[in-house]
């Protein structure tokens, strides 16, 4: 019958795509090794293209941000890994990462990794014409020190150990910690 012939080669396929999406999940974050790429809100898209090739869609978090490179040499890898070839991957600037896209357990596992996750969210759902890049720092609720809790924290630098985070330090336990920054 070559119904059940085509709906076969139609479930190969699908289990092919839900297996890369399997593969994908656990490729961490190069700089943060604790979360995968795809809790990041990187990974954002495994399909198949018209020509039946995979393709891979990563949004780096930020523009230029160096460890891209290496989130596509992971991902290549984990593909080869896998047998997942043929597949191309592509790297899609619009829409822009926003931490927004970071899922809850990603945040918990950050506090657990001693960064602050990034507090409130920038607004980019409910109003995607308002963003837009800005040139001034907004004014953002300070994160709670990851290690004890505590609300009263200072920015010590604009930019921690990646352009991503900011450096902060804790008023209670005095230890220094990255934040996340909302974005
Ligand atoms: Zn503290």
């Amino acid at each position: 019958m070559t119904t059940s012939t085509a709906s076969t080669a139609i479930a190969t396929a699908d289990a092919a795509l839900q297996r890369a999406w399997d593969v994908l999940e656990t490729v961490p974050d190069p700089e943060i090794p604790v979360v995968s790429i795809r809790e990041l809100g990187i990974l954002r898209d495994v399909r198949r293209d018209v020509d039946g090739t995979l393709e891979v869609v990563i949004t780096p978090t930020y523009s230029g941000c160096p460890a891209m490179s290496q989130i596509a040499e992971d991902v290549a890898h984990a593909l080869d890994v896998a047998q997942l070839q043929p597949y191309r991957i592509a790297t899609v600037l619009a829409p822009a990462w926003t931490t927004d896209w970071m899922t809850a357990d990603a945040r918990e596992k950050l506090r657990a990794y001693g960064i602050a996750p990034p507090t409130g969210n920038c607004g980019s759902a409910s109003a995607p014409q308002e963003k837009v890049v800005r040139f001034v720092p907004r004014a953002l609720p300070a994160p709670s020190c990851p290690r004890c809790g505590s609300a009263h924290t200072e920015r010590l630098a604009q930019f921690g150990s990646t352009a991503c985070k900011a450096l902060y330090r804790c008023l209670d336990c005095r230890e220094p910690f990255d934040y996340f920054k909302p974005y």
